[in-house]
């Protein structure tokens, strides 16, 4: 068990800017134990009034896309160019797995990891995407209160852990590579068509030109989905995080998306509708683990799923039964 602290000693931390406190109060947020989660709700009630400030860009695309080389390259660009405090987390329930995940990899983020303007966190080990959405969006919350005015929130774009994603961001950033096959169908649709911006990625050398061919592709993609609520037409660009190029576009569209949405209320919507989303999300997941922590569920359960499977009793009349027992 992590090393516990008062709930005054997490929240004047965090307050105050402590990176190892908000490590810690993010230890108690990703825990499983009741004690810990009470003191983690706690510490997130009083430092509540003091989030919100930041950007919330989550980011996305396939393994290999370059992912971890882009957000290196970006976050370091903001430090530097922007003077932004820069946290970056990640949404990916099977971070345990050897590549792909930016986070699991920290030796291909040297240089955000080591500076003094970011913090980076991994993504909570053993738990369900819905566990770990969880806990990201309250990380979210511990890393704006601590001060960090941007948030990168990564995620692996192969899952449904995108739709959990875009439902805690302002900006949905989708990496796509150029020439991979048949452009259009490496990624699901359904993510495309959440994305605010596309970032073509790998836009250097003899892969200039597919570059440049891809992103023409995609705006005419783009163009036939029907115009957002929020008013914005997504933004096709090309990068290269080896080269560091294409990264000031990608800043002005995420800028340029945020001065057209505070202003015509778009953003504070979003965020009040997503705050409701979470809140459902929330009663879903309790009475889930309340039904499966009940006494006479762990008993019955298994029997009845046993015969479910063997056709002996309908999945419904199996489920009202155990429904009735809570
Ligand atoms: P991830 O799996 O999406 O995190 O991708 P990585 O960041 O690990 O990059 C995958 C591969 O693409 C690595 O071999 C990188 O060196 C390469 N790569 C990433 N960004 C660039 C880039 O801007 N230009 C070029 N030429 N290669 C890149």
């Amino acid at each position: 068990m992590a090393k516990r602290f008062s709930a005054d000693t997490y929240i004047a931390g965090i307050l105050a800017g402590d990176r190892v406190m908000l490590s810690r109060a993010i230890t108690l947020v990703e825990s499983k134990l009741p004690s810990d989660q009470e003191l983690a709700q706690e510490v997130i009630a009083a430092v509540l009034p003091s989030a919100g400030n930041a950007v919330r860009i989550g980011i996305t695309g396939v393994p290999g896309v370059g992912k971890s080389m882009f957000i290196e390259a970006f976050g370091l660009y903001l430090i530097r160019e922007q003077q932004k405090k820069l946290a970056v987390l990640a949404v990916d329930p099977s971070s345990q797995r050897s590549g792909g995940s930016i986070l699991g990899d920290k030796t291909r983020m040297d240089a955000l990891a080591t500076n003094p303007q970011a913090f980076i966190r991994p993504s909570p080990a053993g738990k369900s995407l819905g566990g770990v959405t969880r806990s990201t969006r309250e990380s979210i919350i511990l890393c704006e209160a601590a001060g960090f005015d941007t948030i990168f929130v990564e995620t692996v774009g192969v899952g449904q852990s995108e739709t959990a994603v875009h439902a805690m961001v302002d900006f949905f950033l989708l990496l796509m590579l150029a020439g991979a096959g048949d452009e259009l169908q490496g990624i699901k649709r359904g993510i495309m068509e959440m994305a605010d911006a596309i970032a073509i990625t790998k836009a250097d050398g003899s892969n200039l030109p597919k570059a440049n061919a891809a992103r023409a592709e995609y705006r005419n993609a783009l163009h036939l989905y029907p115009k957002a609520a929020s008013g914005w037409l997504p933004q096709v660009s090309t990068c290269s995080a080896l080269e560091k190029t294409g990264l000031d576009t990608i800043w002005q569209t995420i800028y340029n998306y945020l001065q057209l949405t505070q202003s015509n209320g778009f953003f504070e919507q979003k965020r009040r509708s997503q705050n409701l989303q979470w809140l459902y999300e929330a009663i879903r997941q309790g009475l889930e683990e309340n039904f499966y922590a009940h006494q006479q569920v762990k008993e019955q359960l298994p029997a009845i799923a046993a015969q479910v499977k063997d056709g002996q009793k309908s999945a419904f009349a199996a489920a009202a039964q155990l429904l009735k027992l809570v």
